[in-house]
This record gives structure tokens, sequence and C-alpha cells, in this order.
């Protein structure tokens, strides 16, 4: 079944409408002298700080990636690159992701079924990948200005996995979902069916996918399963840091093709990230702060 709430947004995003991204689709000014930035973290600092060439690639792996494109190899990633916001809303959203005495950012609960998942009314934004996509390596990285954030891993066969619910201060709720594939308990499809059918504050679904292994059967179910149910979601390719630029390139188009031939309600920009080197991290953070409100 195709969603038509995903071709809806899908429409608004290519006509640069993209709901409540608002300002963010300014273009970003061309990476030179920054606007002053207002109080930001001191590891932000530090990326601020990077030569021009890292920044970019740290910022904005597209469009890094992008300056690699030949001529010839057809539809780019430019045309893709709905979310483009400044340096200064990225810094912006770092401060929703840092931990402070006023903006307290701590797990709240686990959960194996939807009635026992905390009730709130904030956004939520959720997690899903298939074991090993390197999902508890980037919920710790969009974590690591909250150090005391414990992202529990449960990878023992026979482990009843759950859906691990995080609060990040006032602004939204962060649901890491039980990883699927081989070991995934049976009930697996139940729970995440029923959350991602049921759960009324959930805004945006995040797909994780291996930027290196590429779109598997296991990651088809799930896009399956986001557009039955017409969800909002955006697919993000993890451990960009392990392949060279050229096999990236490679990879980066063959699933943006695949998104915009086979999904409806796949935002039609990918978010291309490392947990190691901290690559679009940044971004995805701006984004999902976007997403939720945060920044306004
Ligand atoms: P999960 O099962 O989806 O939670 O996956 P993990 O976060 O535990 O990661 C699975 C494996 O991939 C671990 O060995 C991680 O160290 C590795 N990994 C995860 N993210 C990255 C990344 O961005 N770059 C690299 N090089 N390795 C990663």
């Amino acid at each position: 079944m195709k969603s038509s709430r995903g071709s809806w947004e899908r429409k608004m995003a290519a006509a640069g409408l993209w709901p409540r991204v608002g300002r963010l689709f300014e273009m970003a000014p061309a990476l030179g002298p920054w606007p002053r930035l207002y109080s930001t973290s001191p590891a932000f600092a530090e990326v601020l700080r990077l030569p021009q060439k890292q920044l970019t690639k740290v910022l904005y792996p597209l469009r890094e990636l992008e300056q690699h494109l030949v001529s010839d190899t057809g539809p780019g990633l430019i045309e893709q690159r709905l979310f483009d916001p400044s340096l200064e809303d990225i810094a912006r959203a770092e401060s929703v992701f840092a931990a402070t005495a006023r903006n307290r950012i701590e797990y709240l609960s686990s959960a194996v079924r939807l009635d026992h998942a905390p009730s709130l009314q904030q956004p939520e934004v959720c997690f899903i990948g298939r074991s090993n996509v390197g999902k508890s390596s980037l919920i710790k990285a969009l974590f690591s200005l909250a150090p005391d954030v414990e992202v529990r891993v449960s990878k023992k066969p026979g482990h009843t996995k759950k859906m691990n619910f995080f609060k990040v201060g006032k602004y939204f709720t962060l649901v890491d979902m039980p990883g699927y594939g081989y070991r995934a308990p049976e009930d697996f499809v139940d729970m995440v069916e029923t959350y991602l059918k049921e759960r009324t504050n959930l805004k945006r679904t995040f797909l994780l996918v291996d930027s290196v292994v590429g779109i598997t059967k296991l990651d088809n179910i799930a896009v399956e399963m986001c557009e039955e149910f017409a969800l909002p979601y955006v697919m993000i390719l993890t451990k960009i840091d392990r392949s060279s630029k050229g096999y990236l390139l490679k990879q980066v188009l063959q699933i943006q093709k695949y998104v915009n031939t086979q999904t409806q309600g796949c935002f039609p920009q990918l978010f291309p990230i490392s947990a190691v080197t901290h690559s679009g991290v940044h971004l995805l953070k701006c984004f999902i702060a976007d997403v939720t409100g945060s920044l306004k």
C-alpha cells in the first residue's frame, strides 16, 4: 500500500515547503567565516575550528561527496539536499542535545509492549534497524553531550529485547527500538508494528541502513512496514568511515535510487553518518530538533 501522506510530504519537500523546516531551507552560506554563534559546547567549538575541508566533511557529508560526482553519473545528490541548515542552526540544535541542570537528558524506561510504554505528550522519534547496523553506536553519538545517559545494549541470544525510552529535556523522547533480524525475539514484529502503527506522538521514524552492505532483505521489510503504515521516515546510512570515497558514493547513489523509485514516505534526502568520526551526526541532530519542533 502506498502512502498518500508520504507522497504529500514528498511533494511539499520538492516544492521547498517541507513542514516546519522554515528558515532551515535557506541555503547555508558558503562555508566561510560563520556568523557569530551563541554559546556552544566545547566539543562543537572544537569542530568549528577544523579546517574548512574537514568541517564540510563532518557537518555536511553529502555536500562533500557531491564534489566527487562526475557529470555523467545521472541525477546527483544536490537535488535531494532539501535539508541544508546553516551552521547557526546546527549549533542551536547542539544545545538541545547537551545535558544541563535545566535540560535533563535521561533514560526513562523500557517496554516490551506498547501499553507498557511511558505515556507522554511530547513529540517522539524512534530508531529502527537490523542488529549490528550501528544503532547503539549512533544513539551513543547523539548523546555524547549527555555522558550520564547509558545506552543499553542487549545482544545476548534469547535475551528479551525491549524498546528503550530516553527523554531529551522538555523537547522530545527518543526511542531505541530492538534490532531486527537473526536473533530477534518472536514477538518483535508485533511489538514494533504495534508501536509504529499506534504511537500517536511519533513524529519521525529513523531507519538505519549499513552503507557498506546496502539495503538488505531485512531492510526491505522495514521499509515495507513504514510504507504500509504511511509513516514519515528517514533513511540513515551508517558506518560511512569504513568505505573509500568511491565505494561510498556508489552505495549512496544506489540507495538514493532505491528511495526515489521504491518509496513514498521516505524523506528524499539520505543522512550518511559515522558514529566514529561523528560525520553527519550534527546535521542529524539538527534534523531531529527540527522535526520535533525543538528549534522554535
Ligand atoms: P547495533 O546492533 O545496531 O546496536 O550495532 P552497534 O552499534 O553495536 O554496532 C555494531 C558494530 O559496528 C560494532 O562493532 C560497532 O563498533 C561498529 N560500528 C557501529 N557504528 C560504526 C561506525 O560508524 N563506524 C565504524 N567503523 N564502525 C561502527
